[in-house]
């Protein structure tokens, strides 16, 4: 737990309280059985990084339940309403400290879908929103801006631009973006399908993922190693695009959907007993796939019969237990806790079982390891100064374990992690654990 800081909050917008229509429409408004489950009970205000940034009543879950009633009593969806739900990072921090079992999940997802429908955005914001949705969940398109950015950052221009200081005044937003990109290494295209080593025990799909395919392409080629050192047969179709995690995420309904479909297409005739994912975010809405497919008769009890066959790499490596031989490797390892595996999934356990199965490697844990690093999907673009705040507090308390390398399974938060390590002036190494146990069963040392 930690205290409020309670800052300066980045909107400060005028509640303007137009008379108009209600705030949510038929389809899907937040729903009031699960909003009367919230007892206003407050013992998930130090968990939620908003509250802890600015201690502002509005900016705690509690507060934008609270929102959500007003709305739902039919007063107006105000700029102020939407801004206070727009803050929320969606870390599910306050899910897992709710002793009420309030499904802030549910109620956040349905309010942003009414936000994006029903809300006149900004000329700049819905600039900014298209821009950042045409390119992030194509991962060809990601792929293309992989070359240009390699060689800024190689030919050593990155630095030069750095030493003039001019990107963050005159394009910030495209600062932020730059100072988020990892530095960028050759990238092998993956096998469609890697044979399992020694016995066959699962036939495994597996997501490639946007972001991770094109700036991790090495935490996928050591998940395909891992999966097949363990005894699965990998599929990995060349064709599957985004699984709609960051449109879901942010209230694109029918563009979630419809990325959801198409991944369905793309495994409808593969016979799997599990479909891997390496990337939180996309785990916990991949998991969810029957609730965004609810009204489609045709796909929803695909969607059901799909979502129960995923798992993070680390839960199925956990249900399969390991065969493959795990060699030394002499480090000490903080792990951090993406929000989207522990809050949204539940997933805390395994990643640290399968990093202390392994001989020498030491690890430490990070001090409010609930609180989110800031990354949480697009939000440290949309709101570069808070999201430095949340990175910086985490980098800080990463850099306290004195560990040597630090290690998570979501590439939001290593791109947030380690720009803000960076910002602060330390230095630590950062893995996904994929790569830390592909290194071990390999017995080669960590990939620096
Ligand atoms: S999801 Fe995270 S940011 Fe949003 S209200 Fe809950 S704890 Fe706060
Ligand atoms: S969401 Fe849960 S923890 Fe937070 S105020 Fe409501 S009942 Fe209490």
């Amino acid at each position: 737990m930690v205290d409020a800081t309670h800052g300066t909050h980045p909107t400060d917008a005028p509640d303007v309280r137009t008379p108009g229509e209600p705030a949510f429409d038929d389809h899907h408004p937040p729903r009031l059985d699960l909003i009367s489950d919230c007892v206003h009970c407050g013992f998930c205000l130090p968990t939620c990084p908003t509250y802890v940034l600015w201690g502002e009543e509005m900016d705690s879950p509690r507060g934008r339940i609270y929102l959500m009633k007003e709305g739902r009593d039919g007063e107006p969806m105000t700029d102020s309403m939407v801004q206070h739900f727009d803050l929320c990072l969606g870390c599910m921090a306050c899910v897992t400290a709710c002793p009420s079992g309030v499904q802030y999940d549910r109620l956040i997802e349905d309010t942003r879908q009414q936000v994006e429908r029903r809300h006149p955005r900004s000329p700049r914001d819905r600039a900014l929103r298209a821009t950042i949705f045409r390119l992030f969940p194509y991962p060809r398109r990601m792929r293309l801006v992989r070359g240009p950015l390699r060689a800024y950052q190689a030919t050593g221009l990155q630095s030069l631009v750095a030493r003039t200081g001019l990107l963050p005044r005159l394009f910030p937003t495209l600062s932020t973006l730059e100072s988020l990109a990892p530095r960028l290494s050759r990238a092998r295209r993956l096998p469609r399908r890697v044979p399992a080593r020694g016995e066959r025990r699962a036939v495994v799909g597996m997501l490639t993922g946007c972001v991770q395919s094109a700036f991790f392409p090495d935490v996928n080629a050591a998940t395909a190693r891992i999966l097949a050192a363990e005894g699965c047969e990998v599929v990995i179709p060349r064709t599957q695009g985004c699984c709609g995690a960051l449109s879901v995420h942010n209230g694109r309904e029918s563009e979630a959907q419809r990325f959801a479909r198409s991944l369905l297409d793309t495994f409808r005739d593969v016979d799997i007993d599990y479909f891997v994912v390496n990337a939180a975010g996309c785990g916990s809405s991949l998991k969810e796939y029957s609730e965004l497919l609810r009204d489609d008769p045709t796909y929803a009890p695909r969607a059901a019969e799909f979502a129960a066959k995923v798992r993070d790499l680390s839960e199925v490596l956990v249900e399969l237990g390991p065969v493959a031989p795990r060699h030394p490797l002499e480090l000490t390892v903080a792990y951090h806790d993406a929000c989207h595996l522990a809050h949204a999934q539940g997933v805390r356990a395994q990643p640290r079982q399968l990093l202390r199965g392994i001989p020498g490697l030491e690890l430490r844990e990070i001090t409010d390891p609930e609180i989110c690093c800031g990354s949480a999907g697009i939000w440290n673009v949309l709101n570069p100064e808070p999201a430095a705040q949340l990175g910086e507090r985490k980098a800080r308390d990463v850099l306290a374990t004195g560990a040597q390398v630090l290690v998570t399974a979501n590439p939001g938060c290593l791109m947030q992690i380690a720009s803000s390590v960076q910002r602060i002036g330390g230095s630590i190494r950062l893995a996904h654990t994929a790569q830390v146990l592909d290194a071990s069963i390999r017995g080669v040392p960590l990939p620096v």
